[in-house]
């Protein structure tokens, strides 16, 4: 689920300094404190958010990296993005998917008809296409499958058998509309027997059974240009639906939607990834390799670098489909603790561990943390 705003949920201006933000979240988190509101799930949830939102924007580090990434810069949970709310049409190649990835959007026909044998417009299409993250960069061809409907070859479309004729209806003497008496009203009705056509057909099309038109699947080729983003969409002009009497065909929309990516996540042209860092490079700094879309690069971590920091790896992001400059690759490095130790190396830390002493000096986080733990609860005393 999308996250909401911090600052709107502790409905404060982004401009707020740390006494508002502190007053607002006292004033929320009394509210919705779950000691006051025992069973209540969406107080709750309000008071996690709520809180949340607290500890980020009292955080400077934090607020500065929400205020430039949002949401991703302080938490990159997966799942922000992409999604796209298709039914998984799966197959990102050549997708096979009748029903319910196909669906008549725009209604072609849909208004009210008057001569029902005037020419119309075939219906537009759409098709839902997911791609994955590296197909939609760097643009590709991609076959798909289209369902749709198709004059009738057999009978050019007339629905009748050749050979036969099509006959005045004889219910509606070729008017198309038939009058009903209904108490004191008489009303005019579209002819039930012709559907309003006039005529009747004798002996139908046995290819169409006198529809007209046939069903029939294509594989076309749709070329996907680089950069796409979940919501683009690809007009295909006369690929959507056959037109009736004449009428010219609709068109077809592939829309796009970006599968989730095991390491990126797309926000627009900018890329994010986490970078695992273990502890030793992350305290003395070191090069760590990180992947990008082309490939993998090196990335200089300095010395005493904290879990969750950001590198920016300029142009190595999306370049827009319509045009401008690549974005950012956006890397955050999440500190890995060990695993697995010998007994040797349980030790060396446990003597590393000795020679730093009581004091705080090597912790920067640490010493904030208890003073600010200490005036919070000061804080909250009514
Ligand atoms: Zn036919
Ligand atoms: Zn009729």
């Amino acid at each position: 689920m999308s996250k909401r705003d911090y600052y709107e949920v502790l409905g404060v201006e982004r401009s707020a300094d740390q006494k508002e933000i502190k007053k607002a979240y006292r004033r929320l988190a009394q509210k919705y404190h779950p000691d006051r509101n025992p069973d209540d799930d969406t107080a709750a949830e309000k008071f996690r958010e709520v809180s949340e939102a607290y500890e980020v924007l009292t955080d400077s580090e934090k607020r500065a990296a929400y205020d430039q990434f949002g949401h991703a810069g302080v938490d990159g949970q997966a799942g922000g993005f992409g999604g796209g709310g298709f039914g998984g049409a799966g197959a990102g190649g050549f997708s096979d998917i009748f029903g319910d990835v196909f669906g008549d959007i725009f209604g072609g026909g849909g208004g009210a008809r008057r001569n029902p044998n005037a020419p119309q417009r075939g219906a537009d299409m759409r098709y839902n296409l997911e791609l994955d993250l590296e197909d939609a960069v760097a643009g590709t061809t991609v076959d798909i499958r289209v369902p749709r409907h198709v004059e009738c070859g057999h009978c050019d479309g007339n629905g009748a058998e050749p050979g036969s004729s099509k006959e005045t209806c004889p219910t509606c003497h070729g008017m198309g509309q038939v009058r009903m008496q209904q108490g004191f009203f008489a009303v005019q009705q579209t002819c039930p027997t012709c559907h309003g056509r006039g005529e009747v057909i004798k002996v139908p099309c046995r290819e169409c059974h006198g529809e007209g038109r046939v069903r029939e699947t294509r594989t076309l080729s749709v070329k996907i240009p680089a950069g796409v983003d979940t919501g683009d969409r690809i007009r295909l002009n006369n690929e959507g639906e056959a037109g009736a009497n004449g009428g010219p065909p609709g068109d077809l929309y592939v829309q796009v939607a970006i599968k989730s990516h095991p390491i990126f996540e797309r926000d627009g042209r900018h890329l994010h990834c986490e970078v695992p860092i273990n502890f030793v490079d992350a305290a003395l700094g070191g090069e760590l390799e990180v992947p990008t879309l082309e490939g993998r690069v090196k990335l200089k971590i300095p010395p005493e670098t904290q879990t969750g920091k950001l590198f920016r790896l300029r142009g190595k992001g999306v370049k827009p489909v319509r045009g401008g400059p690549p974005g950012d690759l956006i890397c955050k490095v999440v500190l890995e603790t060990p695993v697995n130790l010998t007994e040797h190396q349980k030790d060396l830390l446990r003597q590393f561990q000795d020679s730093l002493g009581n004091g705080n000096t090597h912790s920067p986080k640490k010493d904030g943390w208890f003073d600010g733990v200490k005036k919070f609860f000061e804080d909250m005393k009514p």
